[in-house]
């Protein structure tokens, strides 16, 4: 008998028949496993959450987790109730009481521990725990939420302490694709791709999994297949580079519209102050993405331009406005309408001109590029957003991934 992790994401359980639909899948599943199933609160649910937070202006974190995570409480019940009526052994629990222990970071909690023995405990009266995903809870003994699309790192963090042999993530689309299917309709699946191109796809921007989920998997070296709760095929295998013979130049293009720039010009040229700029927001756990720094015309100064998350500009705007003194600098911009279109895949390591045809696809569309960042597998490049679409597309066209993934 083998242990199973299958999760299902918030439109796989949108409503009682969509339940249904997982109660199936669950019940084939459970006659010859032990399962764990994780899920998300209904599609839409959380949002909803979010905008009650947003209405009130609540900052406070305890109560706003709590909001946060109580959708997942609601399908784990319908789901455990429903596989009740087919006479299977289930047991609905929500994190703390596993429990998924994380850090006091509210909103983006990173998972601590969780307890194998009380896992076991429960499979020795139970066949199916069907687990609440996105949540957990502190050392303090308050609920945790571990940022929007969490629940794919509970089922991975999951089925890495129980050791399971699979863990399958089950989603509104049959697997990974060569781009997001929404806007590139030609984009195919993939069948296998390496952690780290999963990694770099995920951080990108391609939601279809949370990036801490990815990084988890790789770290535990736990092969991870994605595919459709409505069709039965296969999905997508995420496993060690190693294990793939063969790999495309690149296999996926993504994009993210949670990006804004901020530009800071006539900056003294100097040693020390990118250290003191870059320094000021670190230290305010604000994250910088890519970054460009060119001298100005008049030599002395030199301007600087950077990207954060979109919900991070407002901080890291009144942050700098502050230390105008302390840094020294002429003027600042901000711009949240700009988009990051990023092309990844294994086999750049081994090939040139792959960034050359990317800024050649984007002149042919004249789109301007605004700031570049590469990685071993990957080229980022930032446009304004209204492009993004056009972008996406016509690089997916250039790189032949319609045909390099038949
Ligand atoms: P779930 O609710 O199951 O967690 P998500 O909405 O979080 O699902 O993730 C699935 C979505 O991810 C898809 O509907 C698709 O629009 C989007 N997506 C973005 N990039 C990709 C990609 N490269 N491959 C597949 N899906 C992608
Ligand atoms: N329900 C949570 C969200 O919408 C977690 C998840 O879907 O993974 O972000
Ligand atoms: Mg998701």
């Amino acid at each position: 008998m083998s242990l199973i992790v299958m999760k299902f994401g918030g439109t796989s359980v949108a409503d009682i028949k969509k339940i249904n639909n997982v109660a199936n899948l669950v019940a084939n599943e459970s006659i010859n496993n032990k399962l764990i199933v994780v899920l998300s609160a209904m599609a839409g649910v959380t949002n909803q959450m979010q905008k009650y937070i947003d209405e009130i202006e609540s900052k406070e974190n305890i109560e706003n987790d709590l909001l946060l995570t109580s959708g997942e409480n609601i399908t784990i019940a319908i789901l455990s109730a429903i596989l009740k009526k087919k006479k299977i052994k289930s047991i609905p629990l929500l994190g703390w009481q596993i429990p998924i222990i994380t850090d006091d970071y509210h909103q983006k909690a990173k998972i601590l521990n969780i307890d194998n023995n009380r896992i076991k405990q429960f499979f020795s009266n139970y066949d199916v725990i069907v687990l609440a995903g996105f949540q957990g809870i502190n050392t303090k003994g308050y609920i945790t939420s571990l940022g929007r699309g969490g629940s794919d790192t509970t089922a991975v963090a999951i089925a890495s302490a129980v050791s399971a042999d699979r863990c399958d993530i089950y989603t509104d689309v049959e697997g990974v694709y060569s781009a997001d299917p929404n806007i590139v309709p030609q984009a195919k699946k993939i069948s296998k791709l390496a952690f780290e191109e999963m990694l770099e796809m995920s951080s990108s921007g391609a939601k279809v999994l949370h990036t801490r989920s990815v990084e988890l998997a790789m770290k535990n070296n736990l092969v991870l297949q994605v595919l459709s709760s409505i069709v039965n095929k296969p999905g997508t295998l995420i496993l060690d580079e190693k294990k793939l013979i063969e790999k495309e130049i690149v296999s996926g293009v993504s994009y993210s519209k949670n990006e804004s720039k901020i530009t800071i010009s006539g900056i003294p040229d100097k040693p020390g102050i990118s250290a003191k700029i870059f320094g000021l927001l670190a230290a305010k756990n604000i994250n910088v993405d890519m970054i460009v720094q060119n001298i100005s015309q008049d030599g002395i100064t030199a301007n600087i331009t950077f990207t954060v998350q979109n919900d991070e500009i407002f901080a890291a705007k009144k942050l700098l406005q502050n230390s105008l003194n302390t840094i020294g600098y002429q003027s600042l911009k901000t711009d949240k309408n700009v988009s990051k279109i990023s092309v990844i895949g294994m086999g750049m390591m081994s090939q040139s001109g792959v960034a050359q045809k990317m800024f050649k696809t984007l002149a042919n569309n004249s789109i301007n590029i605004l700031a570049i960042s590469t990685s071993e597998i990957k080229i980022s490049v930032l446009i304004d957003e209204k492009y993004t679409n056009i972008a996406v597309q016509s690089l997916h066209n250039a790189y032949n991934l319609e045909k390099n993934n038949e």
